[in-house]
């Protein structure tokens, strides 16, 4: 058993200040001062006062296995490490292929998932790749998502991308009711996440897909909806109408001169227009992402990181655009309830025992414990996967 004792508390609503016991991976009481002392058996202490305890953050797109490879063989980008987790504050991560869908294949991806769970992490994963016919394991999506248990949708399927396999709108309604089937005969999420791309279609494929009636707009979760200006506009129309938009948090300072919104001005937009309930913020870790010299000319190439998530989330936070308990919904409650993550995304009794420790000042991640287990106490990383030193 484990106890975290005396931080201030965000479900993400506040709670106050609280103790939170912890027994076989699970929250089993939150209270003020919980007396631990008649317990038949040892409880470890985690002494949090003065810190704020938040749900352990959800980051729900993230190339787990590497991505990129757009540049070449030498440009493939490497697999994610249980010790990015912990340091980005993520206790749930989303795997999923990416462009490339033929020398990464879904088998792997599923091991990887198994791999990041035995080390500590929960994981889940998309089957598929940008490409239509998808990438499986089985030969079959819906068969997937039904019978391999950390697979609870399809994706990243990229639409409005000169990447894409420009996909029919019939293409995409087959897929999309394949993965919803194959989620609802097996109690999961079945979404499609969907990668839009910088072309002027933009999200009107997947508004012509909902507009026959018969497949609901909270199926798809398109991602990358603040790459540029006008698609951003569109998915706030898209997350008034009912859908869910996903905000990319990895970066370089040249995407942002080149128009793409900066997440905390998205966010800020999202909450002023009353729709963040609708709005979820990933990182596209382990995605390549391009480096620019003075001059503009392509000097390198950086990894999208999972520690993107909160540094980009916290800022309207800080700058009191919004307060934090809104703010960190996007990565913690909002992401949970669009994958059906059940006992993710929250504190509370019954709750898988994730939760994230900041400081007060900064909002620098301090502590995080994961399905019950310190994976970092006092800034420093406690779980680290089998090869980090
Ligand atoms: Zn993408």
């Amino acid at each position: 058993m484990l106890i975290v004792k005396n931080a201030l508390v965000y479900a993400p609503e506040p709670l106050g200040v609280l103790d939170i016991l912890i027994a076989a991976g699970s929250i089993v009481a939150m209270a003020p001062g919980i007396d631990v002392s008649g317990f038949p058996c040892p409880v470890e202490v985690y002494e949090a006062e003065g810190l704020l305890a938040l749900p352990g953050l959800v980051d729900s797109h993230v190339h787990i296995l590497g991505g990129g490879g757009e540049g070449g063989f030498a440009t493939r980008t490497p697999e994610l490490l249980v010790g990015d987790c912990v340091r980005a504050g993520v206790t749930t991560v989303i795997g999923t292929l990416g462009t490339d869908g033929l020398a990464r294949s879904m088998e792997s991806l599923v091991a990887k998932a198994y791999s990041l769970r035995a080390q500590g992490l929960s994981c889940w994963i998309y089957t598929g790749s940008y490409r239509i016919p998808p990438a499986t394991v089985t030969g079959d999506l819906m068969k997937d998502i039904m019978m391999i248990e950390p697979i609870i949708g399809a994706g990243e399927v990229a639409i409005s991308d000169h990447r894409s396999s420009r996909p029919t709108i019939a293409e995409l309604g087959r897929l999309a009711s394949e993965a919803r089937l194959g989620g609802m005969l097996s109690g999961k999420a079945g979404i499609v996440n969907f990668h839009l791309g910088d072309a002027p279609a933009g999200l009107r494929p997947l508004e012509e897909l909902v507009s026959a009636g018969d497949l609901p707009r909270a199926q798809f979760i398109p991602t990358h909806c603040n790459r540029n200006p006008l698609l951003f506009e569109e998915s706030l129309r898209w997350a008034a109408a009912g859908g869910w938009a996903d905000l990319t948090t990895s970066t370089v300072p040249r995407f942002i001169e080149e128009g793409e919104v900066a997440v905390a001005e998205a966010i800020r937009r999202f909450h002023e227009a009353g729709l963040l309930d609708r709005l979820t913020c990933s990182s596209d870790g382990q995605g390549s992402l391009p480096l620019f010299d003075e001059k503009g000319v392509l000097a390198g190439l950086a990894i999208g990181s999972s520690s993107s998530l909160w540094a980009a989330v916290k800022e309207p936070i800080l700058s009191g655009s919004l307060p934090l308990e809104e703010a960190a919904k996007t990565v913690t409650l909002n992401p949970a309830r669009a994958l059906k993550l059940r006992g993710k995304g929250r504190l509370s009794v019954g709750a898988d025992a994730d939760i994230l420790l900041l400081g007060p000042g900064d909002l620098g991640i301090r502590g995080l414990v994961s399905g019950g287990r310190i994976a970092m106490a006092g800034g420093e990383v406690l779980m680290r996967g089998a090869f980090e030193a």
